[in-house]
């Protein structure tokens, strides 16, 4: 859902590699493609700005770290703008200390609000909480047995007084139904308009005013895009949200609505609904949907650790080497014990941009061969591992270690050539390039 967007946002990495640092000239560049990104993702203009303003400032004032590139280092600062934007973490359902919870579903017809509700029902059943659906949508002719077909789907009852009674008065009784039989959660869905209508409104202030419900949650089609932060803000405004349900995530949206619902509310976006399905629906999680966003393999975690864990001269010392092609045997068993520390290789592997597409098979595989070229190495003199070229002109050589490690010569033959290879790659890695594979690890 997010791919139109994550391919844009490669365009601004792709302006700071190569680069040494972030400087106030090469940032603007960068700073100008997150700004399209996001208009083209129909993100609203006023969040956007407000974005890209933050991303500008933090870029400008971050520190230089060792061992990262600007263009990692930009990643993270636009990661932590995305979560700044969305919300840090998961934001759960209220649950009221003394049953039951009630819950007013709020936003406009079509939008997947009484979907939503039942979505919502089946998911409180699934952690043990009951729930009655209360039906007040007189309006829309078949909104109440929607509700109620879609109540028998799931188990669940649904309370309604018929399509001439007042809405109030049903929310009413259905909370007095809901407390009488023990429930623990109550959900009204209520009437939508096509548009926001002073009527609605009204109705909608009314139910909230008599029920007092613990959560109010606006339902949000994420395909409205830019729609969706003017209507957060009237409902926001009017009635007052405690959270928002973005439906229709599974469709073809461009993904605006995300970012801009918690931006203008400042309340939280509880759920998303990717499916016409009862099934569908997911608690948001804003660091899942951050990373997704950027499509990049979590090179955040590679950032943090790169600062926590590897040694930074030794980091600076073994870039060195790599851009000027004096990478040998040795460097390669610190890279490999560095790459230990941080983790398995499989780990650092999927944080990479472009190597996170490698299927476990080929990790597992990729850490033996690993271990296989430690053992080879390991036969080595010192001057063979200084200079492997000594390694290919020798067939005595490579007899003797592959005697000394337990391995065949043909296999060191290959250890030697495809070290080669990747020393080749890691000059490119050195150069801000990324190949899109890792065909030159060596085994
Ligand atoms: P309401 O008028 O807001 O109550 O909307 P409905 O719940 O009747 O949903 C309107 C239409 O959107 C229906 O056809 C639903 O099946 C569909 N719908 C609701 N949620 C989703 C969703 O998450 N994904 C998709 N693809 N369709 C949805």
């Amino acid at each position: 859902m997010f791919e139109a967007l994550s391919e844009r946002l490669e365009g601004a990495w792709k302006k700071l590699r190569g680069q040494d640092k972030i400087s106030e000239s090469n940032i603007q560049e960068a700073v100008r493609e997150v700004r399209r990104a996001l208009l083209e993702a129909d993100v609203n203009l006023q969040v956007v700005k407000d974005f890209v303003a933050e991303v500008e400032t933090k870029a400008l004032g971050a520190e230089v770290v060792a061992g990262v590139r600007p263009d990692q280092q930009f990643i993270e600062i636009v990661y932590n703008e995305l979560l700044q934007t969305m919300g840090e973490t998961n934001a759960p359902l209220a649950e009221a200390e003394t049953t039951p919870t009630i819950i007013l579903m709020a936003g406009l017809q079509g939008t997947g609000k009484t979907t939503a509700a039942a979505k919502l029902a089946l998911h409180l059943r699934k952690v043990n909480r009951s729930t009655l659906l209360v039906a007040t949508d007189v309006y829309r002719p078949a909104a109440i047995d929607q509700l109620i077909t879609l109540g028998k789907q799931i188990d669940v009852p649904v309370f309604d007084l018929g399509k001439d009674a007042d809405p109030v008065e049903i929310a009413r009784q259905g909370v007095d139904k809901a407390k009488a039989d023990g429930i623990n959660t109550v959900i009204i869905d209520t009437a939508g308009r096509l548009q926001i209508d002073a009527d609605m409104m009204a109705e909608l202030v009314q139910i909230k005013n008599l029920v007092q419900p613990h959560e109010v949650l606006l339902v949000v089609d994420a395909m409205t895009g830019q729609e969706a932060a003017n209507l957060t803000r009237t409902f926001h405004d009017q009635i007052g949200i405690s959270g928002a349900i973005l439906t229709k995530m599974d469709g073809d949206t461009r993904g605006g609505a995300a970012l801009s619902v918690r931006q203008i509310s400042g309340q939280p976006i509880k759920f998303i609904g990717t499916g016409e399905k009862v099934e569908a629906l997911q608690p948001f999680y804003p660091d899942r949907m951050a990373s997704r966003i950027l499509g990049m393999g979590d090179v955040l975690t590679l950032v943090e650790k790169a600062r926590e864990e590897v040694d930074l001269v030794e980091a600076e010392k073994m870039q060195e080497k790599i851009l000027t092609a004096k990478f040998d045997f040795t460097d390669f068993l610190k890279q490999t014990r560095l790459l230990k520390n941080m983790g398995s290789l499989g780990g650092i592997m999927k944080m990479i941009p472009g190597m996170n597409k490698l299927s476990s098979d080929q990790l597992e595989k990729g850490e033996t061969e690993l271990k296989r070229a430690e053992a080879m190495i390991g036969s080595m003199t010192v001057m063979e591992r200084k200079d492997p070229d000594l390694l290919s002109s020798s067939p005595s050589r490579r007899r003797r270690i592959a005697r000394g490690s337990g391995h065949t010569e043909k296999e060191v033959g290959e250890l030697v050539s495809k070290f080669q290879q990747m020393r080749t790659m890691m000059q490119q890695l050195g150069q801000g390039n990324f190949p899109g594979g890792m065909g030159g690890l060596p085994g």
